[in-house]
Order: structure tokens, then sequence, then C-alpha cells
């Protein structure tokens, strides 16, 4: 600033430019030398194992190791620089430790841990490290990223407003998700939880989008199960599968869910939409607190580290719609956690509820009764969804909602053999109705117009003369009759647009028109049982409201 005030006082015009010039190589000058410079590792910087524990391994002689460097040990086994020690540093294994020994040489890499990208990866099963698991050979990638990455930046970012349909009318409807945002599944053990997340999965089918399931910690049976009815059913033709055992090294399980989010960021970065589910980040926790306390990092809260929180938000903030400059992508997170006897205030569940954009709770109690998908409405949530969800869905929800929350009042109150007078009993056989209505098979989800269907026919309460056990041949006769509407009809109950009063009507009266059909071609037995059909289960079976509400 100063030279050129000197100049332009003495010789205005050619001067200045002149030494604007200069200033300007010189600065070119040194950019290209910064960028030819690379930091001078020692030819082969190696120290030596001291000694080794069950995940992790202490090494000595790395000075100049940084900061989760990857660092190479004999036998092809690699591991992570966490504790930076004056004397020494910890490393986390990345495979089994039983052969390393004590004495043998540890190299550095001058890199931090990345994985293989790209479409390759589409219909294969994987380690977190990038190897097949599926006997498929190597996997032809011709692209790495880094695991761990910074989330988009705030700028980078556009609103939710893309429906993700999972296909179940309970989700669709009254805890709608965005694509971009994060919707929490929680639950406890065999409530459902993979199933609802293999569900979403089985539904991108035909919509373009991507997924990728990271299987963390979870018995390989269970995983076997899992990618067997993904392939069963073609869905794993637009999934990735990464998987870390529950007898893989804690190392592994903590990246499994950083490189299934790369290789999900790479598809959202190319301007695709990806469903991203971790199943499940319990797993994912207890992996990291188990190679906390063996680097003797201080215990907190359950004895998890004080930074498990960080680890899973730096993780989910990862998923994001990005905006148009971006390329439009975005990325859908579906985590799981399991809960312990229903108890969503434990600190990995808390944390969890914190960071996600809302949760879907999975009731035990609604298991044991056969409502499947076992979720429970009341606590069950979603944020950002709301705006993303089609209009058509928006003008049933919400009376939904109220009747069944109303029902599932009056039926804990009904358990008790009160004598009830004729509106409750009303109100209790249409909540019946509506908890059947959202029960659904596994893998068989149900398109929009469809679901709109039943959804108008159960708030006109057209099923409430359906005897309860013949409540799906009854959906199914509707299903059939959402499918006959009119073709222009039909693209506007899946469109964006609001359904005017009309079309509400009309596709109501289809639906009347087949509950009736359907009801007259049953015996006379089973009407007559339908005029009466919920005294016997007035003091039925345990009722989820019953259950100790533990929040
Ligand atoms: P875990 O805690 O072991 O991971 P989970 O909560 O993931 O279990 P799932 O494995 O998804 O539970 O499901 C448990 C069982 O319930 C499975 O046998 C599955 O087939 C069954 N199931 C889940 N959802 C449905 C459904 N909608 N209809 C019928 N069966 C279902
Ligand atoms: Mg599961």
């Amino acid at each position: 600033m100063r030279g050129e005030a000197l100049v332009t006082a003495a010789k205005p015009g050619a001067a200045a430019a002149s030494l604007q010039g200069a200033v300007r190589d010189a600065f070119d000058g040194m950019a290209e030398r910064l960028q030819a410079f690379r930091p001078q590792l020692l030819p082969r910087e190696v120290g030596t194992v001291a000694s080794v524990f069950t995940g992790i391994a202490r090494v000595h002689g790395l000075p100049g190791v940084g900061f989760e460097e990857l660092l190479l040990f004999p036998g092809g086994l690699s591991g992570i620089a966490f504790n930076l020690d004056e004397d020494g540093v910890d490393v986390v294994l990345l495979g089994d430790h039983a052969p390393l020994q004590a004495g043998q040489e540890v190299q550095r890499t001058g890199r931090v841990m990345d994985v293989a990208v790209g479409d390759a990866l589409l219909g294969r099963v994987i380690d977190p490290l990038g190897r097949p698991l599926d006997g498929l050979g190597r996997v032809a990638a011709s692209e790495r990223l880094p695991i761990e990455r910074p989330a988009p930046a705030i700028m980078d970012r556009a609103p939710v407003t893309e429906p993700l349909q999972t296909g179940l009318k309970v989700i669709d409807a009254l805890i709608p998700i965005g694509r971009g945002q994060r919707e929490l599944i929680l639950g406890d053990r065999q409530t459902g939880k993979t199933s609802i997340a293999i569900d979403a999965i089985f539904n991108q089918r035909d919509t373009g989008v991507l997924c990728v399931y990271c299987a963390i910690g979870q018995r390989a049976s269970a995983v076997a199960k899992a990618v067997a009815r993904l392939r069963e059913k073609g869905a794993l033709a637009y999934t990735v599968v990464v998987v870390a055992e529950g007898n893989d090294a804690p190392g592994l399980a903590y990246i499994a869910p950083y490189a299934a989010t790369s290789i999900a960021e790479h598809f959202m970065e190319s301007g695709r939409d990806v469903l991203i589910v971790y199943d499940d980040l319990t797993h994912h926790a207890r992996a990291y607190r188990e190679l906390s306390l063996l680097l003797r990092r201080p215990p907190g809260r359950e004895a998890f580290p004080g930074d498990i929180f960080y680890i899973h938000s730096r993780m989910l903030e990862r998923a994001t719609h990005l905006n148009g400059e971006r390329g439009g992508g975005s990325m859908t997170a579906l985590p799981i956690i399991e809960t312990e006897a229903q108890n969503i205030s434990a600190y990995i569940p808390t944390n969890l509820i914190s960071i996600t954009d809302g949760q879907i709770v999975l009731s035990p109690s609604l298991f044991a009764l056969g409502v499947l998908p076992a979720v429970d409405v009341g606590p069950s949530v979603s944020r950002v969804g709301g705006k993303a969800q089609r209009a058509a869905y928006r003008a049933v929800a919400s009376d939904l909602k109220l009747a069944y929350a109303q029902f599932e009042e009056l039926e804990t109150f009904a358990r008790f053999g009160a004598r009830l007078d004729d509106a409750t009993r009303q109100s209790i056989a249409h909540g019946r109705r509506i908890r059947a209505c959202l029960g659904q098979p596994e893998l068989s989800p149900m398109s929009v117009p469809a679901q709109i269907a039943i959804l108008l026919a159960l708030n006109a309460a057209l099923f409430d003369g359906v005897p309860l056990d013949r409540m799906a041949e009854a959906q199914r006769a509707v299903e059939d009759a959402a499918q006959a509407v009119p073709d222009e009809l039909g693209a506007r109950l899946a469109g964006v647009q609001a359904l005017t009063d009309a079309d509400r009507e009309q596709i109501t009266e289809a639906a009347r028109q087949a509950i009736a059909t359907f009801l007259a071609d049953q015996e006379p037995g089973s009407i007559a049982h339908a005029a009466e059909p919920d005294r016997e289960k007035a003091s039925g079976p345990p009722l989820p409201g019953a259950a100790p509400a533990q929040r």
C-alpha cells in the first residue's frame, strides 16, 4: 500500500501499473511454489510396536506422526494414530490384533484413512476398508475419499422439500421423512427396527434414490438375512452394504459409519439423492467406548468418553440437502438405536434424539400385540418432513392423528371394563381400524395413491363396518379401487398439488363402493359379527398404553 501511494504521487499512470504487475508476479510465483510444496516425509519413518492390547497397539519411534494418520503394520494390518504422547503413539487397529507382536516394524503413510467411492460399489457388500465380503472380487473403484470430511457449510445447504417415501403408511402419513433429513429409529431388541429401514430401501426401487446400508456390530446371520432380502427383491442393485461384524476389531466398527457416509457423500455430491441407514449406532458407541477405555481416556456418563456426542454429531451433520450450485443432491440418514426396556432417556438415545430431526419410536407391547410395524405414534415425530410431505397427505394426517391419540387414551380406560357409552365405543372401534390400517407386512410397500385412498376412507369412517379380522382384505379392495381411478386423478394423487374437494369426494366414493361390494360378498355370519366387532376385545390383551411410560 505504501509503495503504491509513493508511485502514485510521482507518476500516476504507468508506474502504478508496473508495480501492480510486479506484485502480481511475485504472488503468482509464491502460489506456484506453495502448490509444489509437499511436506517432506522422512524417506521411511519406521517405528516399532512396544505393546499390543485388544484392538490397540502402542508404538515407539514415530516422532513426526500426525493425528489420525494411517500406519501400516506387517501382514497388511493398518491402524489409525490416536493418542500422540512424547514417548509413543497409541494406535487403533483396523483388524485382528492377534498376529501382531512387540518389536515389529510400523510404517508411516503420511495420509489419513480413506475409502473407495463411486458407482462401482453399487450392488457390493464390503468391509469399512473397502475389501469385498461378497466373493465377487476386487471393487474396481478409481476414486477415494477420506472417511472423515467436514460437513457441508450452511450456505451450501437448501431446505428439505422432497419427500422420501418409505411405502409404510404409518410413516409416510404421520411421521413423514424428507430427502436430506435425519430421522432416528429407536426401539428395544427385536421390535422391527431393521425391517423399517430395509422396507425404506426397498421402496426406493424406481425413484433413482441410491442407498447405503451400514451394519455395525451385528451378528453375521442378521446381516446375511438383510443382504439376502435386498438381493432377492432386486434392491441390492442400487445399494452399497458396508459391514463391520460383531466379532470384528472395535476399530473397524468405529470407522464403518464414517466410511459409509463418505460413500454416500460422493453420490450426493454428484447430484444424486441417497438414503443411508446406520444399523445401529448403539454398537458404534459401544465400540468407541471400548477403544477409549483401552486408550485410557477418562470415562464420563455411563463410562462413555466425553466426545461421544461429537463423534455422532459430526457424522450426522454430513447428511443434508445441497443447494443447486452444489448439484442439488441429498443424503437422508436413518440412524438406528437400540434401547433397553424402552428407556429413551438413556445417554446415547438422548444424544441422538437431540442430533437428529425426529424419531420413530417402536414399542415392544405393540409388537407383542401383532401391530407391525410397531410404531408408537405418540412419542414419534418428524421435525422437518412435514414441509416436504405431499399435500394430499397433509389434508388427512391431522384428523387421523387426533382420532388415533383419542383412541389410545380411551383404550387404556376401556380396559378396566367400564361401561361405555355409544360414542366412546364407536371411537374405540374406529381407532382399532386405524391401527389395523397402519399395520403393514414386511416388504410390501404401498404406492402413494393407494395410501391416500385408504387414509381418506379411514377418515370417512368407511372401514368401521368391516370386521377387524377382514381389514387386510378390505384394504386391498380399496387399493384396487385407487388403481382404477381415472389417470388424471391418479396423477394428482401422486403429485405435489393439493387435492380439491371434488377429488377427495371422488376417491372417497370409489372407496365407499369398494367396501360396500366387499361387505356384500361376505357371508352373512361375518356381517352380523361386524356389527359388534369389538365387544370380545374390550377386556383383551395387555395394551400399549398400559406399559410403564419411560421417557
Ligand atoms: P434387532 O434388535 O435384533 O436388531 P430389530 O429391532 O432390527 O431386531 P427386526 O430384525 O427388523 O428387528 O425384526 C424382528 C422380527 O420381526 C423379524 O423376524 C421380522 O421378520 C419381524 N417383523 C418386523 N417387521 C415386521 C412386519 N411389518 N411384519 C411382519 N413381521 C415383521
Ligand atoms: Mg436389527
